[in-house]
């Protein structure tokens, strides 16, 4: 063997230590793909705001290693190792600059995702990242999540419906629940508010036809504590009053 092929890359060393520690082991090749993905986020971030988080080791911990901690989370809920099942279909709402949906992607390639995001900017720049890194069955929407909610195309058709930093929690669960089909989860990434969202959103959960199965700290390597996990199963179909329109969701949520 050459030495090409033994030694460990000298990039992302942070994200692939803080990776094995949460069973979520990456190659080279998935490393390699990181390290693009970040060249991409710095370079446009120059031009658009994406990010406020730029620094290398910030960008490995509270964006790559944030996103992929929900992963293991989500694969023992599913019964399914990290790398997930093929064709397994996942949205990620309000994605942005890509998170968690793109990190998730690369830990499991085969997943079947979608990237959804109202502003046009975050689109372009994702379409850029997909090409950039060569990314398969992937799909790239411009769109409001409580609009495209009630259209046959996304309404109940996925596996699992993910969203982080994208709006309090009783107004999220009025754009996430209604695509997930039943029997599907939602994985809801959440920062130190967590547990006061979590006691005035169990109405509008229950309403909406999910159940919570888990509400934790989720543990981050090298990021200091207040970060959660909510992940709801869809146990009945939403009813067809959600999600409303004019802004409901977001100026009168559910209670
Ligand atoms: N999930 C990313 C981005 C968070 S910023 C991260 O964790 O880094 C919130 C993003 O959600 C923005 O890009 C915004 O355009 C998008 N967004 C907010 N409300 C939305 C809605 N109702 N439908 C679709 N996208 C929405």
């Amino acid at each position: 063997m050459t030495q090409a092929e033994t030694a460990a890359p000298d990039f992302m060393s942070t994200l692939a230590t803080g990776a094995r520690m949460i069973g979520v082991p990456l190659s080279a090749d998935q490393l390699a793909r990181f390290e693009r993905y970040y060249q991409e986020l710095v370079t446009w971030n120059r031009k658009f705001n994406l990010t406020a988080i730029t620094d290398y080791e910030d960008v490995q911990t509270k964006h790559f290693l944030d996103s992929l901690a929900g992963l293991p989370i989500l694969a023992e809920e599913l019964g399914l190792p990290v790398t997930l099942r093929p064709e397994l279909r996942l949205v990620d709402v309000g994605t942005g600059a890509g998170f968690p949906g793109i990190p998730l992607k690369l830990a499991a390639p085969g997943l079947n995702l979608t990237l959804m995001d109202g502003t046009g900017k975050k689109i372009r720049f994702l379409e850029q990242v997909a090409a950039a890194l060569d990314l398969d069955d992937i799909t790239i929407v411009q769109g409001r999540a409580e609009e495209l909610g009630r259209t046959e195309a996304f309404r109940a058709q996925y596996d699992v419906v993910t969203a982080r930093a994208v709006a309090p929690l009783s107004t999220l669960v009025e754009y996430l629940l209604p695509m997930v089909r039943p029997g599907g989860f939602s994985l809801i990434y959440k920062g130190p508010g967590a547990p006061q969202e979590f006691l005035a959103a169990r109405k509008a959960i229950q309403v909406l036809g999910g159940d919570t199965v888990r509400f934790a700290p989720l543990e981050v390597p090298f990021v200091e504590g207040g970060r959660f996990i909510l992940l709801v199963k869809k146990v009945r179909a939403t009813p067809d009053l959600y999600p409303r329109g004019q802004g409901l969701p977001r100026r009168q949520p559910i209670d």
